[in-house]
């Protein structure tokens, strides 16, 4: 495996600075000072044609002169130079190039196409170029410090990656006084070539970072962002600030979906998804980061607040409710314990509010009494400065008390400033978290909750899928692309129900009728009571213009119905055309929830999942979530779990509780429709009734519009769904049906039992160390993939009716893009069948499908078979410089 492709970026051996100059206030004077100032360790090169030496050194008056290779140019020249200057380094051999200059896309059509010319010629060359518009780069770490900024990071293990240069500064200014340090410090500026998606993707795996901040403005891809958010957040936390919360949502929408569901919603969901917590302003960033930095964690969000003052209590107890954090309810020993040592008149309840005279040693002693309790997670200590408080001595106390209980979080406010300013200082000698004011440390609190509660959720595996009938997707492209062959993009009521039964998702039989007597056929043929609805393809809420008429009983009821539904319509949309009416059966249970089910494409992260309480007040209710899809089953009940319509799904008053499962199928149909028809815009199921025997839907909207072409895979999307291009139906040679396929998230129980009943041997030489089974994180990691990035191909047959893992080929692209590291493992007592080539196979057409060059591994020296194997199919076999007992396997696609 090669070193990152942003290796050159965060950690060049050689550096030229193209624009070094003397000249005071100069961008390029500024930047050159700053890498001299910074103690870089490797070699600078200015280039200048102007200057003979700078500051000491050599001045170049271009790259050809520069007789040693280059790994990092820096440019701060005028726009007009930089394309030039980028091609001389692509001559040169450079890897990587960071554009302070501005004057590109920021600047209007010309500065655009500049930019356009700048980035194809760093392509052409094969270099990774930051900005341009950007303050650049520090990595304090190896005294790195490559921008025009007057102060450099302090030395740590926060990365802060940010769209925003003022913001760059603005954290940097408050870092000092709050001793945070950073091991990088990325500013994207216009984000032409290197984006977040790149960024985020090196700091996963850089060893200098423990956690990562992204100030986010705008996303332009979301498949990139989404992959490298994924990857980071799965190894370390990530907190994301992004700004413009209150946008109210699209307007010109045509479906109930459309109209709720707002961008920011989207980019919430998008976050969940990866695991990653959102601060919603700056203090949270701040008040996130700082908790982070000292390396704490958090089992639970039961808190316990001591106090020496009523009012900090309060507003500490009023931010916990905003954010969901729990006031523990303190146990009756606890209670007791605190009766005893505290003044009478304590507060007899959490917040613990000690009183204002009370000595540092009582404080320290409620705060024990309350780390002792096994109803509490964690502590904030508040502490006023009032006569008697001696603060330095409280806090003392308070770190005394939480050494002996490590495993819970104390976070601490000592409000004021000079008086406490030392005490202060000794809770940041213990690594204890401080903050200035209640709120922030409930923030901060509130942050580790979630992101420990995140991290949970990530690890739960969906089980297996009940449901494996099969979709037919061809069958409802036909019946979109006729549509769109008549120049359609709204299906009708009829053709929207077609489409979703062809999903599997029941919905109501709707019949079109253009006259009253045909529509009295068919009410006879469904059988009475029937719904009417008026036809229109101009009218998609029916019942706003009276279009809807329910229960109707006989056939006089039906005829004058036909009579009033139609003419209302006319009157209230003289423009629409109606085309009659529809006639349905009554869904009858008087049980039925009524629920919304809908999708909307996002700009940016494609198609989006909505699921809410339903009906025609569904708009005013606004009890909605969003969810990107692919979904699974977990991720389906955490979508039904963030509404409020969720605790009318239990049982409730008379009526029993809802088919849950047919709820979360409807969804999980829903998420493979728009995976598998990139046409889908928008669709609105509403309402779907749900009760005690099932789900139907008795409304649905589908908007479509013919897909972009692509030759990328499942393009529309933000999140690469299951690769269901590669499943094959084959055979072991002794004629036993097998099936080699993409493993899913519901694989967890068959991979796991794959591995414990593998012998001790295969087991080592598939992982090179003992281990007897797959550890939970394994199992996710093996199972929850990135299928643009990594793959894995199982072989299944069927025993006693089950499904059984015989094999196993992975891969994972190599941080370089172009090559992979694949590994091998087949079942004990299936050798021999041929299933170890045709996984491979399998996996090789996977790699070649993303553009993977050279497939790669290791295998060791005595897995004799193995390595026959890996001779057959072709692969090129060498002894392992740095350990004799290994191969190196190689073959190119
Ligand atoms: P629209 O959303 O265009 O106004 P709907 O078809 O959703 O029209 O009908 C409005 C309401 O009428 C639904 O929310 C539901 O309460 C009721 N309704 C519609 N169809 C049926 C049906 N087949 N059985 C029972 N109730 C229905
Ligand atoms: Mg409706």
């Amino acid at each position: 495996m090669g070193p990152h492709h942003l290796e050159e970026l965060f950690s060049p051996d050689s550096i030229a600075v193209f624009g070094a100059s003397e000249k005071e206030g100069g961008v390029g004077t500024r930047v050159f000072h700053n890498l001299i100032q910074a103690k870089y360790r490797g070699d600078l090169y200015p280039v200048n044609p102007n200057y003979e030496e700078i500051k000491g050194h050599r001045c170049y008056s271009n790259l050809t002169e520069v007789d040693a290779p280059v790994d990092l140019a820096i440019i701060a020249t005028p726009a007009a130079t930089v394309l030039d200057i980028v091609r001389s380094c692509g001559e040169h051999g450079v890897a990587a190039a960071i554009v302070l200059s501005a004057g590109f896309r920021e600047v209007g059509e010309k500065g655009k196409w500049l930019e356009q010319s700048l980035v194809n010629t760093a392509r052409h060359y094969g270099i990774h170029l930051l900005g341009p518009n950007c303050l650049g780069l520090m990595r304090p770490g190896i005294g790195l410090d490559a921008t025009f900024l007057d102060s450099f990071a302090p030395d740590g293990r926060l990365a802060l990656v940010s769209q925003s240069g003022a913001l760059c500064t603005a954290i940097l200014d408050w870092s000092r006084p709050n001793q945070l340090g950073f091991s990088t410090v990325v500013s994207l500026g216009n984000a032409a070539d290197v984006d977040f998606g790149d960024v985020l993707d090196y700091l996963a795996v850089d060893q200098k970072t423990d956690a990562i901040l992204l100030y986010v403005e705008g996303v332009h891809d979301a498949r990139a962002f989404m992959s490298g958010l994924r990857s980071a957040a799965r190894v370390k936390p990530v907190i994301v600030l992004k700004v413009g919360r209150h946008e109210t949502g699209s307007r010109a929408a045509s479906t109930h979906t459309g109209a709720m569901i707002g961008s920011d919603d989207v980019f919430d969901a998008a976050l969940e998804r990866a695991g990653v917590v959102r601060a919603m302003t700056f203090g949270q960033l701040f008040a996130a980061a700082s908790i982070l930095s000292t390396g704490k964690r958090v089992r639970g969000n039961r808190l316990a607040i001591v106090t020496n003052g009523g009012g900090p209590g309060v507003l500490a107890t009023d931010r916990a409710e905003d954010l969901g954090v729990e006031i523990a309810a303190l146990d009756a020993g606890t209670l007791e314990v605190l009766d005893q040592t505290l003044p009478p008149h304590w507060s007899h309840n959490n917040p613990v509010d000690i009183l204002g005279d009370s000595s540092p040693e009582k404080y320290g002693d409620a705060v024990e009494a309350c780390l002792k309790d096994a109803n509490v997670d964690g502590v904030l200590a508040l502490l006023t400065p009032q006569a008697m408080s001696r603060p330095q001595e409280a806090a003392q106390a308070v770190v005394d008390a939480a050494r002996r209980y490590a495993g819970k979080l104390v976070v601490t406010c000592w409000m004021g400033e000079s008086s406490v300013r030392e005490a202060r200082e000794v809770f940041s000698r213990n690594n204890i978290p401080g903050f200035l004011t209640p709120e922030r440390a409930i923030e901060a609190f509130a942050y580790l909750c979630r992101y420990q509660r995140n991290q949970k959720l990530l690890l739960q595996t969906p089980g297996p899928l009940t449901d494996s009938r099969q979709p037919d997707v061809e069958g409802a492209r036909m019946i979109i692309e006729a549509a769109l062959a008549e120049r359609r993009g709204m299906l009708s009521d009829t053709e929207s129900k077609a489409i979703l039964n062809a999903f599997n998702i029941p919905c109501t039989p709707t019949l079109e009728a253009r006259t009253s007597t045909e529509a009295l056929v068919h009410a006879e043929s469904l059988g009475f009571p029937v719904v009417m609805k008026v036809s229109s393809p101009q009218i998609s809420h029916k019942s706003d213009v009276g279009g809807v008429k329910v229960n109707i009983l006989n056939a006089p009821d039906l005829r004058s119905t036909f009579k009033s539904l139609t003419e209302e319509a006319r009157r209230v949309k003289p423009e629409a055309k109606i085309r009659g009416v529809t006639v349905e059966p009554m869904a009858a249970s008087a049980d039925a929830r009524e629920l919304m089910v809908g999708v909307k494409r996002d700009p940016v992260f494609g198609p989006v999942i909505a699921f809410g309480a339903g009906g025609t007040m569904a708009e005013i209710l606004r009890d909605s979530a969003v969810a990107i899809p692919p979904l699974n089953r977990v991720l389906v009940q955490r979508l039904i779990d963030r509404t409020r319509v969720t605790n009318l799904l239990g049982p409730f008053r008379k009526m029993e509780a809802v088919d849950k499962t047919a709820v979360e199928n409807v969804l999980l149909r829903v998420s493979e429709m728009v995976c598998e028809l990139p046409h889908i815009q928008e669709l609105d199921i509403n309402p779907l009734f749900a009760d005690k025997d099932g789900v139907v839907v008795v409304d649905a909207r589908i908007r479509v519009k013919r897909p972009s072409t692509s030759p990328v895979p499942y393009s529309h999307m933000a999140i690469h769904p299951y690769p269901s291009h590669l499943v094959r139906q084959t055979y072991l040679s002794d004629g036993t049906p097998m099936v080699v396929r993409p493993i899913r998230p519901e694989d967890a129980d068959i991979e796991q039992e794959f591995v414990r009943n593998l012998s001790a041997e295969a087991r080592y030489f598939r992982f090179m160390r003992v281990i007897d089974e797959l550890t939970p994180e394994m199992l996710v990691s093996f199972t929850q993939l990135d299928y643009s990035h990594e793959m894995a191909i199982i072989a299944v047959i069927r025993e006693q009716g089950r499904q059984k893992q015989i094999g196993v080929a992975r891969y994972v692209v190599n941080p370089d893009g172009k090559s992979c590291e694949f590994a091998l493992t087949v079942s004990d007592e299936h050798r021999g069948q041929g299933i170890g080539s045709q996984l491979m196979d399998a996996m090789m057409e996977a790699a070649r499908g993303h553009s993977v060059q050279v497939v790669e591994g290791e295998v060791l020296a005595n897995n004799r078979r193995m390595l026959s194997l890996m001779q057959e199919l072709g692969f090129s076999i060498t002894t392992s410089s740095e350990d004799p007992s290994i191969r190196r396997v190689e073959r190119w696609l």
